[in-house]
């Protein structure tokens, strides 16, 4: 079997094993922490900002609350439609999502909108909350190094248990924790393991 959910999952014991994880494993899971990236993502009815469809158009955004939406991105090509992503992250946005609900998000970040627009900017049409860090399924964005933690913290959550029980996802990457890259090398670590061949995977 190859347990492949998040970190934070694991951290949350969602998961129960019998017999229990052995100590070394658990020390990891205690040490290794969830980080937080979320997204207000906005839709309108017209692009207010610029002609969309130019091309990349992103601006990076230093508020007097640290935090606030640094960084926003215009996705219009993408989403076929004028839609902007704010993104916030760490400990702002942690203590953000814990207090606010999603109506006082999105105004803080129509706010932030106007104040780079230099004026009143029209409602949207449509709006979106990313809150991984409450959903059950991540519990979090993706693993980062904190504080206290080593690096062979991310091979000890790696370890297969008894040859049994094996370990996959970005967690246990330690070259490449918390990207997409870090779960497929996580992959085709464990495929090794079990005597297959991940030369033919897609990206490989
Ligand atoms: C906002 C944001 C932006 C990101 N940007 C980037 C980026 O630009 N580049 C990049 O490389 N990476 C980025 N990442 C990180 C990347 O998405 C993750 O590192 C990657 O998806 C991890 O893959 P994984 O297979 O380890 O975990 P996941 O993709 O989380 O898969 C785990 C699976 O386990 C399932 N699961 C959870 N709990 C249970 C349970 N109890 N029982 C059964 N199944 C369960 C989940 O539903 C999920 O399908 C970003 C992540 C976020 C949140």
């Amino acid at each position: 079997m190859i347990v492949t959910v998040p970190l934070g999952v694991l951290k949350a014991g969602a998961l129960a094993f019998s017999p229990p994880l052995p100590v070394d494993k658990l020390t990891a899971l205690g040490r290794l922490e969830m980080g937080s990236l979320e997204k207000v993502v906005l839709r309108f009815e017209s692009a207010f900002w610029s002609a969309a469809g130019e091309g990349d158009l992103a601006w990076l955004y230093l508020g007097e609350a640290r935090g606030e939406f640094p960084f926003i991105v215009d996705i219009t090509p993408d989403a076929g439609a004028p839609t902007l992503v704010l993104l916030h992250g760490g400990a702002r946005a942690r203590e953000q999502l814990d207090v606010r609900d999603d109506d006082t998000l999105v105004a803080d970040a129509l706010l932030v909108l106007e104040r780079l627009h230099g004026g009143p900017i029209p409602a949207p049409l449509a709006s979106h909350v990313t809150r991984w860090r409450s959903d059950p399924w991540s519990r979090g964005s993706y693993s980062f190094p904190a504080l206290g933690q080593s690096m062979e913290d991310f091979d000890r959550l790696a370890a297969p248990v008894g040859d049994r029980v094996l370990f996959a996802g970005e967690a246990t990457s330690r070259p490449y924790f918390g990207t997409v890259h870090g779960a497929v090398h996580s992959a085709i670590r464990e495929a090794a393991r079990l005597g297959v061949d991940g030369s033919g995977l897609p990206g490989v």
